[in-house]
């Protein structure tokens, strides 16, 4: 403890020069305060209290509850006047400690209802031209007659109960209160004009092909049950087209009646396959259950094609069953292709499977089966496994929809058959997103009406991941010696949306509907997030087991936005709270750079400026103990006793302090030759770990990464002294482009304008 002896001096020079500074501040006797602004302060103001429901570890809490909607229902399509006829059954289980008075019931379809509200708050200008049947829709109250018709709501025993719309929204009131714990089951029939999803820019509907066929993709058809919950109470707020659904999960038994000639699949369990299917078809069925490695054809495009004249008046039921659903969807045509391959998860077999047009192929026979497999085996690693038997992946023009077990997909290649790899790469990325949905929101069934990142945000984040392993699986479909050509994920493919007008971003924590730039606010910079945490804040080993974690507690559950956060520190023992809350709840951006370099060596001499400090102190150099100095490159001290001294032979500290060291001390010295003092700054909001690569002078480098946590106590600058046996060359701050950094023009060091006399300075220190 030789070096004791001076350190109080210094510290009574900082102690002195703090001292005086607050002074200052307080001079005038007022003392104005504040509140916490830190940025790394918990998130107690943000976040909601834990509680029974919920608890502060993220999981779901001893009174967790939620609510079930069991459907029994009776479709049939009228393909003839595309029309979809209804009858349906629902039991609804209040398990909630709360009376229910009534239920909410959402009628998704009454957006397309002829004086839907949907329309006037859409704003417009008069564009250049337009279609004539497009002119007569927006402008003459719509020359489409789409909206739910509801026949008739009866409770069990036949009685009418007393109801009430409100836009997509169905008040049914019951006979009496809802206890917690009871049932209440009532039934409603109705139909509604199916309209045409491609002129329309529907989520649901059909294709119409010029030989007068249609493919028929069919969502949101039946009224369906709003979520009750802890958190939002009913979620009644209205749907206006864009933002997507909140669902209860429920057990479903669904017959759907069709044209004899169409084939079409659905969510659950065929459950009359042997009497829809033809004993062709049956034996196909039964191989592609034993193939691992490339899907069978069910339905030949040359079958399809010899059934698009027939237009069959006969008609069959198919029968579904399905068990812990949200939702149902179902795909219909006499055009459909169809094949399937087995796909293991754990120790289950999964169908992967595809329906499609002929104006699919051949990209569909190709790729879209085995992109379904790509995703389940991508998703069950990271998340869990699969629960369901099946996931179909349906071709629709311009279409990427989702719903449990089945999904509308885009890609369609050219007339010709041939497509580009934008194509190609465009219908496999859709495939993934939309079947990765059956994770979130299908599965951790997440309030996609309040928060679209919830579900696509984590969504997209995964889909990167499986987009980056598609080739592990399946080496065939990428080009070789080619990686997947991801559009969203990587940090840099964010900067962009970051940077750009405060005036149109808003928060990722903001109602769906209230955002801007849909994509790049819910689900380009969510994922993003998660995969900077991923990559370069908590490791891919902590972060992965946090990521399951909250999978893993709130499948076949509904989790906030809280839940997810808290899991994702839960699970890991990282404070992420400065994270969620830059990311997640500002429109900061990062952009982190060097904002100075001094370079000092070691020197016996004292350096005029530790002279002028003693002579103000009345001391002497004699009052203090051998020392070293540091003096800095390019200050008068440096002129005048290094200027000559060629860098090989600059002085090391070693040279200076044998006698004040121990042996070991000594050993571990080694030839720090150059100190730096570098001084990061930091202009954008979010706090971020600080990645540095130093390249030295001899040609190597070297990264270090500085934990975010050099942001707490200072939000704009932290400096660093790096003591260094090479000469530093170059500093680069984020030198793969990690981060999310706005603006790398102040990443580097030396700057390329200032490399002039850098140089100069150089080769004064080489003499
Ligand atoms: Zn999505």
């Amino acid at each position: 403890m030789k070096l004791i002896k001076y350190i109080p001096l210094f510290i009574i020079l900082i102690v002195t020069s703090i001292v005086s500074a607050q002074e200052t501040d307080t001079e005038d006797g007022r003392d104005p305060g504040h509140i916490n602004g830190n940025r790394f302060r918990q998130m107690y103001n943000e976040f909601s209290t834990p509680n029974m429901y919920r608890t502060a570890s993220g999981a779901p809490g001893a009174n967790y509850y939620q609510q079930q909607a069991d459907y029994k229902m009776d479709i049939e399509l009228d393909d003839k006047n595309a029309k979809i006829t209804g009858f349906e059954t629902i039991t609804y289980t209040n398990n909630s400690p709360d009376e229910l008075e009534y239920l909410w019931v959402q009628l998704d379809q009454n957006v397309r209802e002829k004086d839907s509200k949907t329309s006037l708050m859409s704003s417009g200008t008069v564009g250049g031209a337009d279609q004539p049947s497009g002119v007569v829709g927006k402008y003459f109250g719509g020359g489409f007659d789409g909206g739910f018709k509801i026949v008739s709501v009866k409770g069990e025993k036949g009685a009418n109960l007393p109801y009430m719309i409100n836009q997509t929204m169905m008040r049914v009131e019951m006979p009496k209160n809802l206890q917690p714990g009871e049932k209440f089951v009532f039934s409603i029939k109705w139909w509604y004009n199916v309209n045409n999803h491609v002129t329309d820019r529907a989520r649901s509907g059909y294709e119409e092909f010029s030989d007068g066929n249609r493919s028929y993709v069919i969502a949101q058809f039946f009224p369906r049950m709003a979520v009750y919950n802890d958190v939002e109470g009913w979620q009644n707020s209205q749907f206006w087209g864009r933002d997507e659904f909140a669902l209860p999960f429920g057990n479903y038994e669904v017959n759907i009646t069709v044209p004899a000639d169409h084939i079409m699949d659905g969510t659950g369990v065929l459950t009359n396959r042997k009497e829809v299917f033809t004993k062709t078809m049956m034996n196909r069925y039964n191989e592609a259950k034993k193939s691992y490695d490339k899907p069978v054809v069910i339905v030949t495009q040359a079958e399809a094609i010899a059934k698009e004249n027939t237009f069959a008046t006969t008609k069959k039921t198919w029968k579904f069953n399905a068990t812990m659903v949200r939702d149902f969807g179902f795909a219909s045509s006499r055009r459909f292709i169809w094949d399937m391959m087995s796909v293991k998860i754990g120790n289950k077999d999964v169908m992967a499977v595809s329906l499609y047009p002929k104006e699919g192929n051949p990209l569909w026979e190709e790729w879209s089966t085995i992109a379904v497999a790509s995703t389940l085996k991508t998703y069950s690693r990271m998340t869990f496994d699969y629960p369901y038997h099946k996931a179909i992946s349906v071709h629709a023009k311009n279409q990427g929809m989702e719903y449990p077990m089945i999904c509308w997909n885009y890609g369609r290649p050219n007339e010709d058959g041939t497509y580009s790899e934008r194509t190609k790469y465009g219908m496999m990325s859709v495939i993934i997103h939309e079947v990765g949905h059956n994770y979130f929101p299908m599965i951790v069934n997440s309030d996609e009406r309040q928060w679209t990142w919830m579900d696509e945000g984590l969504n997209t984040f995964l889909q990167y991941v499986a987009e980056q392993d598609f080739g592990e699986w399946y080496p065939d479909a990428i080009a070789p010696n080619k990686s997947y050509p991801s559009r969203r994920g990587p940090a840099s493919k964010i900067v962009n949306y970051m940077s750009g007008d405060q005036n149109f971003i808003a928060p990722i924590m903001s109602k769906g509907l209230t955002t801007y730039q849909f994509g790049n606010n819910a689900y380009g910079k969510p994922a993003t997030g998660l995969n900077i945490l991923r990559e370069t804040v908590m490791g891919r080993e902590l972060f992965d087991y946090a990521f399951k974690t909250y999978a893993n507690r709130w499948m076949f559950k509904h989790p906030t936005p809280e839940d997810f956060f808290r899991s994702m520190e839960d699970a890991s023992a990282v404070d992420l709270d400065w994270f969620w809350r830059a990311w997640f709840y500002t429109t900061d951006y990062v952009d982190i750079g060097v904002k100075e370099v001094k370079k000092y060596f070691v020197t016996s001499k004292m350096t005029s400026q530790i002279k002028e400090m003693m002579e103000a102190r009345g001391m002497t150099e004699s009052d203090l103990p051998p020392l070293v100095y540091f003096v800095e490159e390019g200050s008068d001290d440096f002129e005048e006793s290094m200027r000559n001294v060629k860098v090989e032979d600059v002085p090391t500290l070693k040279e200076y302090m044998m006698d004040n060291l121990t042996a070991d001390e000594r050993a571990s010295l080694k030839k720090p030759n150059f100190f730096y003092q570098i001084t990061f700054e930091k202009p954008g909001g979010v706090p971020m770990p600080i990645i540095v690569k130093y390249e030295y002078a001899d040609g190597s480098s070297e990264t270090v990464m500085y934990p975010v946590e050099v942001w707490i106590k200072n939000d704009l600058k932290f400096a660093k002294v790096v003591a260094s046996e090479k000469e530093i060359v170059k500093i680069t701050v984020d030198p793969n482009q990690e981060t999310a950094d706005i603006d790398t023009s102040n990443n580097t060091w030396p700057k390329r304008k200032k490399l002039g006399e850098f140089n100069k300075f150089k080769e004064k220190v080489k003499g």
